[in-house]
């Protein structure tokens, strides 16, 4: 069953032309996705129209079969309803690089505040399950803490807890370790191999190629705005096809 996909998708900035040049992705439930590359070559953007963030100017967009955006006639995205796209909006949920938590918000606030507000679900239910993901990410003391009071890895073991407590059927993560020190990553990965053997369905931005390697089925490689090569994890790094793939995996080693 196909959970989101983004197809045809254009993009250009008014001093930054064909930022995307047609970019398609297609992600089936539970499938762990990883998209690499070069900096500047639209991972960012592309992961911002995915979140509804940009506006695409051409390309449709589907979660679990329903349209978020689609063409019109002179090819231009046209997008759903304001109340249609707040539908959507709850079915996805978005790691930032750098946490993007609420700053005057304590932990557990940050997380029960988007399924309370947004959602209107019941706020005994969503703190209790708040308080069991911070549990599951290792934070049960930190319930009352600042984001101030906190580490990096903590600060963004948070935010994944927010994004989860929405109970989305797809995450979106956009390099989330490359703000932290070296010695904080492996916290972060480890807990988004742990969704991964939960079978949460993810697409993560990321140049840590290793855990790309070991965690997603599926490896996409953009370079300037298109898809150079895709496929099989193990197979695009060890035995990549296209010189562009080979020459950006060759750079990193
Ligand atoms: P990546 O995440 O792969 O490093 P980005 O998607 O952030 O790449 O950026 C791709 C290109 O688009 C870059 O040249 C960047 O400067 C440009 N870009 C991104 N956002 C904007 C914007 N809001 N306005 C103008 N140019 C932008
Ligand atoms: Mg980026």
């Amino acid at each position: 069953m196909e959970i989101f996909s983004i197809k045809n998708a254009k993009k250009s900035f008014e001093n930054n032309l064909d930022v995307l040049q047609d970019i398609s992705i297609s992600v089936a439930k539970g499938e762990v996705a990883a998209i690499i590359g070069p900096s500047g070559s639209g991972k960012s953007t592309l992961l911002r129209c995915a979140t509804l963030l940009e506006k695409m100017d051409s390309g449709e967009l589907y979660y679990s079969g329903e349209k978020a955006a689609w063409n019109n006639e002179a090819g231009k995205t046209v997008y759903a309803s304001p109340e249609k796209l707040r539908q959507i909006k709850s079915k996805f949920g978005l790691v930032f690089q750098n946490f993007n938590l609420f700053p005057h918000y304590s932990v557990l606030k940050n997380i029960t505040d988007a399924p309370i507000s947004i959602q209107k679900r019941k706020k005994d239910e969503v703190i209790q399950e708040g308080l069991v993901l911070l549990e599951k990410m290792g934070l049960s003391d930190k319930a009352d803490a600042y984001p101030f009071q906190l580490s990096g890895g903590q600060q963004q073991r948070v935010s994944i807890a927010r994004a989860l407590a929405m109970k989305p059927d797809i995450l979106f993560f956009d390099e989330p370790t490359s703000a932290l020190d070296p010695e904080l990553t492996g916290e972060i990965l480890r807990v988004i191999r742990s969704l991964a053997a939960e079978h949460m369905t993810m697409v993560i931005v990321t140049h840590e190629i290793e855990f790309a390697r070991n965690v997603a089925d599926r490896i996409i490689f953009i370079a300037g705005g298109v898809i150079v090569e895709e496929g099989n994890a193990e197979s695009l790094i060890s035995d990549p096809q296209n010189d562009r793939t080979k020459a950006f995996l060759n750079r990193l080693q």
